[in-house]
């Protein structure tokens, strides 16, 4: 798909989501520059990776570039180095964060205007841990696209040096962002998952710390892409404290990072209050 088309229909999706959470105007803005800071912040991150790759890739022989199991070090040592745990834990602790309290608040001080939302609970700390496990995930399908990519440069070079120079070609279109997981596309996909977290899992705290409402009710997004699983929860309802059955994860909120990634990533599914 081309970027443009990509971004413009990433775009109609945000704004859809960003019509479910029913905010005022002003809340509606703080949270859509929320967004774009994380975007942006991820989209610095995915690109030093993608250059650290391709330097520590641009200093491997002839003999380690067509060995599958060399690049694979590179990667793991790319990924768990300082770069990407702690300034992507620290980008999404950043971008997201806030955008946990501002729903959490905007549905307290809608059910009761007396209420003080507490932003020290011990609730919000959790689901920044939680959040932050969505990283290591992350990681894993970045060094999964990277891997099927030099595979692939190892099975159609001819000769060694062939093989060796079209790994090198493979590394440098990914440090562009040209190709390969670290790109904007990438980063929106990363920065969406964090915002549903975000928006949901401060939502439910904001509904627990009213003492009013006591249930939930599951709502998918409407669209052609939304998973069957989120199809079929549309309409679950469940206490306040016990999960939602999606697919064959337990979700406490659409985008609860505790989940399967392949029932939280991308999603843009919200929830409804209900009185049980
Ligand atoms: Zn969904």
């Amino acid at each position: 798909m081309c970027k443009d088309c990509w971004e413009l229909i990433a775009k109609a999706d945000d704004t859809e989501f960003l019509d479910s959470l029913e905010l005022t105007h002003a809340e509606r803005a703080v949270l859509e520059e929320l967004y774009k800071q994380g975007e942006m912040r991820i989209v610095e991150i995915l690109e030093l990776q993608g250059k650290e790759l391709h330097d520590a890739i641009l200093e491997l022989s002839e003999d380690l570039l067509i060995d599958i199991g060399e690049l694979g070090k590179v990667l793991v040592s790319v990924q768990t180095g300082e770069l990407f745990t702690i300034q992507f834990e620290q980008a999404v602790y950043d971008a997201f964060q806030p955008l946990y309290h501002l729903a959490g608040e905007t549905e307290l001080i809608e059910l009761d205007p007396d209420k003080t939302w507490s932003v020290k609970n011990k609730a919000a700390s959790r689901f920044a841990k939680n959040l932050q496990k969505l990283v290591p995930d992350m990681n894993g399908t970045s060094a999964d696209v990277m891997t099927r990519a030099f595979q692939k440069a190892i099975k159609e070079g001819k000769t060694p040096s062939e093989r060796a120079l079209l790994v090198r070609e493979i590394s440098a279109a990914a440090a562009k962002g040209d190709a390969g997981p670290f790109n904007m596309e990438r980063a929106i996909t990363v920065s969406r998952t964090m915002s549903t977290a975000a928006a949901n899992g401060g939502k439910l705290e904001g509904w627990k710390q009213s003492d009013v409402v006591t249930g939930k009710k599951w709502r998918s997004s409407k669209g052609d892409r939304t998973r069957k699983t989120h199809k079929k929860a549309n309409g679950q309802v469940q206490p306040l404290d016990k999960p939602f059955e999606v697919g064959k994860s337990k979700l406490m909120f659409p985008g609860d990072p505790s989940g399967r990634p392949e029932e939280i990533i991308q999603c843009r599914c919200t929830m409804q209050s209900v009185l049980l």
